[in-house]
């Protein structure tokens, strides 16, 4: 009844209207679908992502071959294993590809399978998602991390850093979190717009107006905190993703101008900007090979959460070493950087050991697939980051949370922010 009887992709389209894998897997009357995310601020560290680079019928961005893989190697290896073992499943695939990054099979081929796969092993067991991870009861909400300015590589201003993000941090429920988010949306599309600014949004959802200076987009959103009746650093916390990786060049960062400056004014100016705007968390403070940087800054702040996104990619090894470095606190999870559920959910399990937040995410090309919100859920991440509210990929994941908490009724509880 649970085994396998093939494995099935199809080329579809993500939210920036770039090739990705859908793989979908078939059991006896039954069968479960799931899409692949892509990024566009990769860490150099992340599993591979298989593109048809010399076919130019879409630009070198096709995932043909690695929907052939499925089709064809992946299918055929996994005809017959059970669905609800997916350790077993994960490490055929593991063993399939056998490269350390995913190279040969792509961690894009393997990811989508291997979270259809899990999902399959849920709706076979007539279970929820959330509920066939590592929580087995008093599951908790996570409060969202929403990204509400965008810069960087994900929208066309000048803005140096790449996410600029609100945590309702008082909200009693999930709904509530979402009411307080949106009031402060909408305050700062309001407030945007009577600048003469546009309102268009970035990649993720979020505004993206033509401002270049990081302060700039800063007061913007402090006034609309304001104006939607909350207090900036108790009801509602200002959150940044820095994506230092895209500022770095030659030991030198331009977070916070487009001048390049050492490490320690970098730093200086971050103690200045977390004073001034109250900032409760920091992703991607300095580069992924900046060790030393990243443990420098946790010495010279407190109180605030200091997330490794390209620093750890989702990887093991690399979490160990950034522990034993005192690098951050907290650790960003995206799937598609490691390339498999169980892999993804021992790096989950020992962050937690390890006393790390764990952020589940996104990526900047994300689709209709809402497995990251069942993640949160059943990992006990107390936050997720999943964009704005704008912007139907983004926001599929907030109103999968919506529903899950519906679902729990009055055992519902959000998760503690530390
Ligand atoms: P990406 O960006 O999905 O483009 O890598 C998201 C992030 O840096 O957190
Ligand atoms: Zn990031």
């Amino acid at each position: 009844m649970s085994k396998i009887l093939k494995v099935k992709a199809r080329q579809v389209f993500d939210s920036r209207g770039n090739p990705t894998v859908e793989a979908e897997v078939f059991i006896k009357n039954n069968s479960a679908k799931a899409i692949c995310p892509s990024g566009a601020s990769t860490g150099t560290y992340e599993a591979f992502e298989k593109r048809d680079k010399k076919n130019n019928r879409y630009l070198g961005k096709s995932v043909l071959s690695a929907v052939n893989l499925v089709n064809s190697k992946i299918s055929k290896r996994l005809k017959g294993h059970n669905i609800h073992n997916q350790e077993r499943i994960d490490t055929l695939m593991i063993n399939l590809d056998g490269t350390k990054q995913k190279k040969k099979l792509g961690a894009n081929t393997i990811l989508a399978v291997s979270m259809a796969v899990k999902k399959l092993s849920a709706k076979q067991k007539k279970l929820p998602l959330y509920k066939t991870f590592l929580v087995k009861n008093n599951f908790k909400l996570p409060y969202p991390l929403m990204n509400i300015i965008n810069g960087g590589v994900h929208a066309d201003n000048n803005l140096r850093i790449q996410e600029f993000m609100i945590r309702p941090d008082r909200a009693k429920t999930f709904s509530d979190a979402m009411r307080i988010c949106f009031l402060v949306i909408k305050n700062l599309s309001k407030i945007i717009k009577n600048k003469g600014l546009s309102i268009s949004v970035g990649d993720e959802g979020g505004f993206a107006p033509m401002i270049s200076s990081n302060n700039q987009a800063l007061d913007l959103i402090v006034s609309a905190i304001k104006k939607s009746g909350f207090v900036n650093g108790k009801d509602v916390s200002i959150c940044l993703d820095v994506a230092a990786n895209e500022l770095f060049k030659k030991n030198k960062y331009s977070i916070h101008s487009k001048k390049y400056v050492s490490v320690e004014k970098s730093i200086r100016e971050y103690k200045k900007i977390i004073r001034k705007y109250n900032i409760k968390s920091i992703e991607d403070p300095f580069a992924e090979n900046d060790w030393t940087s990243w443990s420098k800054l946790m010495k010279s702040i407190n109180k605030v959460q200091v997330v490794g996104d390209d620093l750890y990619v989702t990887n093991l090894e690399r979490l160990k070493k950034g522990f034993l470095n005192e690098s951050s606190n907290a650790i960003l999870i995206k799937l598609n950087q490691i390339g498999t559920v169980s892999e993804t959910l021992d790096v989950i399990k020992f962050a937690q050991i390890i006393g790390f937040e764990t952020i589940i995410s996104h990526r900047s090309g994300d689709s209709e697939d809402t497995f990251i919100a069942d993640l949160a859920v059943g990992t006990n991440s107390n936050q997720i980051k999943t964009g704005s509210l704008a912007r139907s990929e983004r926001v599929a994941k907030y109103n999968q949370l919506i529903r899950i908490e519906e679902e729990l009724g009055k055992k519902s509880r959000m998760n503690k922010i530390h």
